[in-house]
């Protein structure tokens, strides 16, 4: 285990270690990459070490002075529980907990310039309460409108004393360029699809391990997503798509959009648990999307059974169904269904109706599969 609680963030890990040795760790941050890779847990942990005071010295495998938090005293122990009084973490649902009881009433989509003023600028004046330092940890830092990203450019520039700020982004893409660049960049990569099959069984030991190497294909390197899609059942959602897929030809057009949609809004309410702020269009529009995944993925798996590629497949547990439509289908015809799927969700994205993108996706689906062209 690294010092910072995350496994596979090599990267992010020596910038951060070699800044601290070199004793000139930069006030401000912005961690970028993946959701559900360990951002958070990294930034905790600094956070407890810039707490600390008396963090232990070690060295990295390979020769790197290394500091970590002593992990024992009064601040660790408060860092540890989320009950530090100078540990701010910092997230959009805090406008439920402002002052100002109009602001409590709006949504929180975004984190807007009243909660960061609130929680983060009228903060920075006053002393830390146990003396040593300030972190504030901001979640999904890609939600600060630019308005509220444009209030906190001072704060940024030259934060207060011994303030730290870390910005946690799945995205560059919606930061401005004023506040990228007064802030050190730390990537952060996705994760080996062992580690989160090894994490999922120590974590589900209940899951079978085929559902768990189902799970880990879809999780796109992050081990977030693949807790999210174990706790919404993705894998049996998986089962009941594969056996509309095997039964296309079958059914009715409307039959099978009826089935689709209906696994899009069941996968959506887990999406609406977790964020009770998004609309039912929106989580259903996820909800389809992952299901577009799932589909795409059925069809990839007929493809790799056809050229003989199983050790590709991620469908392991129906390989006798993936024979049995590999010999019903040209490979060509495997690649053109992924590729249909693709483009269907690019028109979802786009808003195109989302029955009619349906319909067509399945009529070609249909078509591609059933023989005819
Ligand atoms: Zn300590």
């Amino acid at each position: 285990m690294s010092s910072f609680d995350v496994q596979y963030q090599d990267r992010a890990e020596r910038l951060i270690q070699r800044a601290l040795s070199a004793q000139r760790l930069p006030h401000a941050y912005l961690f970028h990459g993946p959701d559900g890779v360990g951002k958070e847990t990294f930034a905790r942990a600094l956070a407890m070490l810039l707490l600390c005071p008396q963090p232990g010295r070690s060295e990295s495998p390979d020769g790197q002075p290394r500091l970590s938090a002593c992990r024992s005293c009064d601040d660790c122990r408060l860092a540890q529980a989320g009950t530090h009084p100078d540990l701010h973490l910092i997230y959009r649902q805090l406008i439920k907990y402002h002052d100002d009881p109009v602001v409590r009433r709006r949504k929180g989509l975004n984190l807007g310039v009243d909660v960061i003023r609130q929680f983060i600028i009228d903060k920075l004046g006053a002393k830390p309460g146990r003396g040593r330092a300030k972190v504030f940890v901001i979640r999904q830092a890609d939600r600060i409108t630019p308005q509220a990203q444009n209030a906190l450019l001072k704060t940024l520039e030259e934060p207060p004393g011994t303030t730290f700020l870390i910005l946690l982004v799945s995205s560059l893409d919606r930061m401005l360029p004023t506040t990228r660049s007064r802030c050190h960049l730390t990537p952060f990569g996705t994760l080996p699809a062992h580690f989160i099959a090894a994490e999922l069984t120590r974590r589900l030991p209940r899951l079978p391990p085929q559902r768990v190497r189902l799970i880990a294909r879809f999780s796109q390197g992050s081990l977030g997503l693949a807790l999210q899609h174990a706790e919404d059942g993705l894998d049996g959602q998986n089962d009941q798509l594969v056996q509309t897929l095997l039964e296309l030809p079958r059914n009715s057009v409307a039959q099978v959009v009826e089935k689709l949609t209906d696994q899009a809004k069941t996968l959506g309410q887990g999406y609406r648990r977790r964020d009770p702020e998004i609309t039912e269009t929106e989580a259903q529009r996820r909800g389809l999307k992952a299901i577009f995944a799932l589909a795409a993925t059925w069809y990839r798996d007929v493809l790799h059974t056809a050229i003989a590629s199983s050790d590709l497949v991620a469908n392991v547990a129906y390989a006798d169904q993936l024979t049995a439509a590999a010999a019903g289908i040209t490979p060509g015809r495997a690649v053109a269904a992924v590729n249909r799927i693709a483009e269907t969700e690019a028109q979802l994205d786009a808003n195109v109706n989302t029955k009619l993108c349906l319909d067509a996706l399945v009529i070609r689906l249909t078509r591609l599969t059933g023989g005819a062209s």
